[in-house]
């Protein structure tokens, strides 16, 4: 079974990435190749961030690898938070409540139908010294409060317009996974994946 690197140690995007990627591929996390260095993420969009993890490891580490970035877009935010998503709230990031809670807040107010949002993920790819991109998008609402105790990051908020009215945190990994932003670009990068087999 081929080993690909993917650039995270977070459990849930490991546990949502070999549940869709199956028995194909096995998936290494960063602890998994003793890599525990702060990666630089210092791009200005998704997509240079994804690039710029999935070339440290290659350069460092010498694994072929993928790395993710994802950002939630508010438009009533002027598309807030954006490449910031993780730290919204300041600090050092992934305070996924005070991230939630800033952002109910400055959408106090806004009417639900100016509520739009979407989450955009890029997948960076480099595989045999080639560079590859995969993008995968959901729209939504913002809720006015959270509903739900699954997934992570702002799930209980963000309600996806192809869903049945429930919030990403309210469905069982595998219904978030069909419609989510990471689904989409992962199920981009694994039939690329499958195609060079
Ligand atoms: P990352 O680039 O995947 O680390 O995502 C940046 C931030 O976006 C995370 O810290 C989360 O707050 C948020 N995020 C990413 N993916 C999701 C998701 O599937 N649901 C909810 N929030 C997410």
């Amino acid at each position: 079974m081929k080993e690909i690197v993917f650039a995270t140690n977070n459990a849930h995007k490991l546990q949502e990435l070999r549940e869709i990627v199956g028995d194909k591929f096995k998936i290494l996390s960063l602890n998994d190749i003793d890599c525990h260095d702060d990666i630089p993420e210092t791009c200005p969009t998704i997509e240079g961030n994804a690039e710029q993890k999935a070339r440290y490891i290659k350069d460092h580490y010498g694994y072929d690898c993928f790395s993710d970035d994802t950002c939630l877009e508010i438009d009533a935010l002027g598309g807030e938070p954006g490449v910031y998503s993780a730290r919204y709230a300041g600090g050092d990031g992934h305070d996924s409540e005070a991230n939630m809670r800033k952002v109910l807040q400055k959408m106090d107010g806004v009417p639900m139908p100016e509520r739009t949002a979407r989450f955009r993920t890029a997948v960076a790819l480099l595989l045999d010294g080639s560079l590859h991109i995969f993008d995968g998008r959901v729209e939504g609402i913002i809720l006015t409060e959270k509903h739900g105790d699954c997934g992570f990051g702002y799930d209980p908020i963000f309600q996806p317009l192809e869903g049945d009215g429930r919030t990403f945190a309210q469905m069982a990994a595998e219904e978030k996974n069909a419609i989510s932003h990471r689904g989409r670009a992962v199920k981009k990068l694994v039939q690329f994946l499958c195609s060079k087999q």
